[in-house]
């Protein structure tokens, strides 16, 4: 008869199969137990058919990956502890000393800054091309290049580029090319058929996701996702993951699993009140230009048309808009600051709405021709009624005025 301590640690009952539930398990492990070594000798880590580290995969998961493949209708997934993680894993696994990225000039931020961090540091070399110009995009595509970035709608001004014109030309080009497919979240439209109904599909190579934004849906979750439909691709990109020891915690995965089902309710949602407000804000003289890809006056409205539908096509819940330089941007912080409903934080994707001004001169190339200039700020509707935020903008523009 063992010890209690040991009957406590080696207790023999096991629950019943068959359990069914709205939702899956959470499975924690670092150790997975092999049924004996020769089993633990065979198993290859690399198959997911079989257990062998929770590093490498739990029920919980490989659960989650698969939903995720279906999101975004592609045939492998990686996850990782951040978006950005996902943009880093992708870089790390695909260059070496001499490669070239092109990364598009309203990328990502912190994208940018590991092209010129740690990337230079490997000599990797990148280049910045306009989004909203193709051709420049074919100029830059050199015998060096290994990977182009691509972005839709671009970070902070939510231009729209020719996706499609971008994805035709890294093809023929026969370089890579990875997409942040964050703000469309895989309803806004389909990354590995762009063109549906056209055969051969026209596709991405890679799409990247934020899972942080709307799939964890409350701001309280950091994970990221590489989806691939590629088979020797997604392994190269599965080999360096590994080896770089990343994961994500069973509770993150759970958390991502229990928000997944109201996802596309809630983009329609936070999509519907960010039109609302946009709108308001076009009527209103305080700004230069409103950004958001559904107004027809919006840079890439066209393309966002193309890509996304008709004029009910799907737009996210990000707007931004551009004060007339007679605002100071003292004025601009105190419009910010004297926002009741709108909290000032980075990112998006939760129920709060949130506000963000953003100096642009400091994370462009050069000022883009297509941008009035003035001081930016960035709006991420929340699901708050709209009506509320809508009167929450006026009193803070009338303080301000
Ligand atoms: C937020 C964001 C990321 C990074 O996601 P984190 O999980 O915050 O690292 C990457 N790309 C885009 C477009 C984002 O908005």
């Amino acid at each position: 008869m063992a010890e209690l301590i040991t009957a406590l640690i080696h207790h023999p009952y096991q629950p019943p199969s068959g359990f069914v539930a709205p939702q899956p398990g959470v499975f924690k492990a670092s150790t997975v137990f092999f049924p004996n070594v020769a089993a633990m000798r065979q198993f290859d880590w690399k198959d997911k058919s079989a257990y062998t580290y929770g590093l490498h995969g739990t029920p919980t998961t490989y659960t989650l990956e698969e939903r995720l493949c279906t999101l975004e209708g592609g045939a492998q997934c990686l996850l990782v502890p951040s978006g950005l993680a996902a943009i880093a894993t992708v870089c790390l696994a695909l260059l070496r000393n001499g490669d070239e990225v092109l990364i598009p000039d309203n990328a990502y931020g912190p994208s940018k800054a590991l092209a010129e961090g740690e990337l230079a540091h490997w000599g990797i070399t990148h280049r910045y091309f306009d989004p909203m110009d193709p051709a420049d995009l074919a100029a830059k595509l050199s015998p060096q290049t290994r990977l182009v970035w691509l972005e839709a709608a671009g970070s902070v001004t939510l231009e729209f580029p020719d996706l499609c014109e971008q994805v035709r030309l890294c093809r023929a080009a026969k370089v890579l090319c990875a997409l942040d497919n964050t703000w469309g979240a895989g309803l806004a439209f389909r990354p590995f058929d762009l063109q549906p109904g056209q055969l051969p599909a026209l596709a991405v190579d890679i799409s990247i996701h934020a899972l942080t934004k709307y799939p964890s849906g409350g701001g309280d979750v950091l994970m990221g996702s590489v989806i691939t439909t590629d088979q020797g691709l997604h392994m190269r990109l599965k080999l360096c993951h590994m080896r770089l020891g990343l994961g994500v915690a069973a509770n993150d995965a759970e958390s991502v699993l229990r928000a997944l089902p109201s996802l596309s309710l809630r983009y329609r949602q936070h999509d519907e009140s960010t039109r609302a407000l946009a709108h308001g804000c076009q009527q209103r003289d305080e700004f230069a230009q409103v950004l958001h890809p559904a107004l027809p006056q919006s840079p890439g409205h066209a393309q966002w048309q193309a890509l996304c539908g008709d004029a009910f096509g799907a737009a996210a819940g990000l707007f931004s808009v551009i004060f007339k330089p007679d605002y100071s941007q003292a004025q601009v912080d105190a419009f910010c600051d004297a926002l009741q409903l709108f909290k000032i934080g980075y990112s998006w994707g939760g129920p709060m709405s949130l506000v963000m001004p953003y100096q642009l001169e400091t994370m462009r190339s050069k000022w883009p021709a297509h941008l009035a200039r003035g001081t930016l700020v960035r709006f991420s509707i929340g699901l708050e009624s709209a009506a509320d935020l809508q009167n929450d903008l006026l009193q803070a523009l009338q303080q301000v005025a």
